[in-house]
């Protein structure tokens, strides 16, 4: 069939704000962003297409924090420690020392509450129900962006963007290039009711092969390669699921929706078979799916730098490191982040941070994780909050300067030693 096009009439559109930093995408990444930015003393703006912050993190219902520390030496400080330091306070996160992985597990409603009130002491402005569907301006070096909701089309302008929407929509809108790895989507989902003594018992009972139930409720179940269940400890009788479903173009509504509905049947049948032949599930209960599709990868924007697994291995150092991460798969792997790894080539006032940013498709793997999200946006917060501030591009912010600022606020840029 040949496509079919119309025109769109030429229209005003209004301006409803002018600042110095705009942070598109509210996830671990745009956070973090918007929290520094306005910290570093930038009139700051976050612009959201959901009604909530944490993107992944709190809608994706991904829900398990790699530890922050690696080998006893803390890697992850800044806005990610105190983040998950407050919902630790609250009863709202749970540390497990005893895991081999040391990962954590957060309640999703906690970051949520915690995003909303991180934002609001630093003095973010906040606009949730808002896509952000094109940038202005000339070419490279976009005035700002237009956003569409129920107020209809209407712009922003900024001085710095930072491109916080996981799938580089501002920078691919700007012009940059990119690479594609998509991979790997997903539903998580949670069951309450379940008796985890009962189910603790069973997988410790010599008599029942609850390995052999859990691979005969995959292969059944229609996911790839992965279906996990693990107890989750932050509420009674609750359990995580986390899984894979498959393939596609991630950036095309018709895939996503073909996995949120694929996804959704799947998650019911894997409950009433774990009602079915899983001691302790007989009277459980699905609470929820993620209500946003989780996409692990899409866009990977070329910036002035590409960040390689192997440099990573390497333990290769930079003049201009602004965050650290770890890789959740190899307790060894520690590695630096330089800001021109999220500067897109060719666009002077943009920034990505998170999981758009310029590596090669296996460095992505590490570096999507969310601890690493938090730091790759508070690098890239305070950088636009320098750069908007002396009215030059953020590749020319003195990194001293943007280094020293970002040990002042806590976060880490030296790698431990290797043991
Ligand atoms: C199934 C699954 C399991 C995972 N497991 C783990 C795990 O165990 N531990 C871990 O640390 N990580 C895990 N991850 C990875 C991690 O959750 C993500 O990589 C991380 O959340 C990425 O953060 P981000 O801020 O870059 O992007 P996102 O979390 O994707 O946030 C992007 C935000 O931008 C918004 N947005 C997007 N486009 C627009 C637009 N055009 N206009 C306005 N807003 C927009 C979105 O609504 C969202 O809020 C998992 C991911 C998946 C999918």
């Amino acid at each position: 069939m040949s496509q079919n096009f119309i025109t769109e009439p030429t229209r005003e559109i209004p301006v409803i704000a002018d600042v110095d930093v705009l942070v598109c995408g509210g996830g671990p990444a745009g956070t973090a962003a918007a929290i520094a930015a306005a910290r570093a003393g930038a009139n700051t703006m976050l612009v959201e297409r959901y009604g909530c912050l944490g993107g992944l993190a709190t809608g994706g219902l991904v829900i398990v924090l790699p530890a922050l520390e690696r080998n006893g030496h803390q890697v992850i400080g800044g806005i990610g420690q105190e983040t998950f330091e407050r919902l630790l306070e609250t009863g709202e996160a749970q540390y497990r020392a005893e895991s081999n992985a040391r990962s954590s597990r957060f309640d999703p409603e906690g970051l949520k509450r915690l995003s909303d009130e991180m934002c609001t002491e630093a003095g973010v402005r906040l606009r949730y129900h808002s896509w952000v569907v094109q940038v202005f301006g000339e070419e490279g070096a976009p005035e700002g962006v237009i956003v569409e909701s129920k107020a209809g089309r209407e712009a922003i302008r900024a001085r710095q963007i930072v491109d916080g929407t996981g799938d580089g929509d501002v920078a691919a809108l700007a012009g940059a290039e990119w690479e594609r790895d998509d991979k790997m989507i997903g539903l998580p989902f949670r069951l309450m009711n379940v008796d985890l003594e009962r189910w603790e018992e069973a997988i410790h009972d010599p008599a029942i092969d609850t390995q052999q139930i859990r691979r005969e409720i995959h292969a059944s179940s229609g996911y790839a390669s992965h279906m996990g269940i693990s107890a989750f400890p932050l509420g009674p009788g609750l359990v995580w699921g986390n899984n894979h479903h498959g393939e596609g173009d991630f950036l095309d509504p018709d895939v996503l929706t073909r996995y949120e509905v694929k996804g959704r049947a799947a998650a019911r049948h894997v409950t009433d078979m774990l009602r079915e032949r899983m001691p302790g599930f007989e009277d459980c209960w699905l609470i929820d799916t993620a209500w946003q599709i989780g996409v692990r990868c899409t866009r990977r924007i070329k910036g002035l730098h590409r960040m390689e697994f192997e440099d990573f291995k390497a333990d290769r150092r930079y003049d201009d490191t602004v965050a650290l991460s770890t890789d959740f798969r190899n307790p060894d792997i520690v590695y630096e982040i330089p800001l021109r790894s999220m500067i897109p080539a060719g666009i002077s006032n943009v920034m990505c941070a998170g999981r758009c940013v310029s590596s090669d498709d296996e460095a992505m793997e590490a570096l999507r994780e969310i601890h690493g999200c938090w730091t790759m946006g508070e690098g890239a917060g305070v950088a636009a909050a320098l750069a908007a501030g002396r009215g030059c591009a953020p590749a020319d912010v003195p990194m001293a300067e943007l280094q020293e600022r970002l040990r002042g606020a806590g976060g880490i840029l030296e790698l431990p030693p290797r043991e």
